[in-house]
């Protein structure tokens, strides 16, 4: 290999991590799937049978540069369409599979997101990993993203003319990503697209529609971790995330 292709495969990575996040360094599959893309790359040989490593390219491994998704965010990752876009530090597109059949949706970046470029990131995304485990779900089996791209200062609430400038990116990435199911994160997301006043408590634990998605309300890990009584509860909102999407998939097949 020369120092060109380690570029090629360094710059393919970064683009990968930019657009999975941390998980790809975690996913054997998909390590097993990228160097399948670059079949001279030192190390141990594949000693798996080719067809599933097929399976799972043909299924998850868009190339970035072939990814509308990815070409979407390139497009739109330098927006200044509201005052956002000049205090930002990172511009925070969203992560996970482009193919993921669940989709969350949040309100905003916060402080780590913003210097990180990854939603969902600290605390509050550890937390977030516990409850997607508990129903065998990881980061890279899902797609998050926020209605707002660029973090409000001082974490306050999305302002109304910044959903308006920002929710068209948030409804071309539903558009891309074709999940069966959107789970709205915390109450700001919820009633930001739900054009609702109404509370989290009455929003929760039933099934709505957002732009033609069965849609599920639950808490924000970061208000769980304020107030750990509501864990019992947003558990009871994962087993419903977990079988509404058994119940699609079922009217599916
Ligand atoms: S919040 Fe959205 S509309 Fe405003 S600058 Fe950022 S990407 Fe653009």
């Amino acid at each position: 290999m020369n120092d060109k292709d380690i570029e090629k495969v360094l710059n393919f990575l970064r683009e990968y991590q930019d657009l999975y996040g941390n998980n790809l360094f975690v996913d054997r599959e998909r390590i097993e799937s990228i160097a399948g893309e670059f079949p001279d790359l030192p190390g141990e040989p594949n000693t798996k049978p080719s067809k599933p490593v097929a399976k799972v390219r043909e299924k998850k491994m868009t190339k970035p540069a072939d990814s509308p998704l990815w070409n979407f965010k390139r497009k739109i990752e330098n927006c200044k369409n509201c005052a956002l876009g000049n205090t930002r530090t990172k511009f925070v597109f969203g992560s996970g599979s482009e193919h993921a059949d669940i989709m969350f949706i949040g309100e905003a970046p916060g402080a780590e997101e913003d210097r990180t470029g990854i939603p969902f990131v600290g605390r509050a995304g550890k937390l977030l990993d516990r409850l997607l485990a508990q129903i065998q779900l990881k980061r890279d089996d899902i797609f998050i993203a926020n209605i707002l791209k660029c973090r409000p200062p001082n974490n306050r609430d999305p302002l109304p003319d910044e959903v308006a400038q920002c929710i068209p990116y948030l409804h071309r990435q539903i558009e891309l990503i074709q999940p069966k199911v959107i789970v709205a994160l915390g109450r700001i997301a919820a009633q930001n697209l739900l054009r609702s006043t109404a509370s989290l408590k009455q929003m929760r634990g039933r099934l709505w529609q957002y732009r033609g998605v069965d849609m599920i309300v639950t808490y924000h890990p970061a208000a769980i971790l304020r107030n750990a009584g509501l864990l019992t509860v947003a558990t009871e909102d994962f087993k419903f995330i977990r079988e509404t999407y058994r119940e699609i998939l079922k009217r599916q097949n």
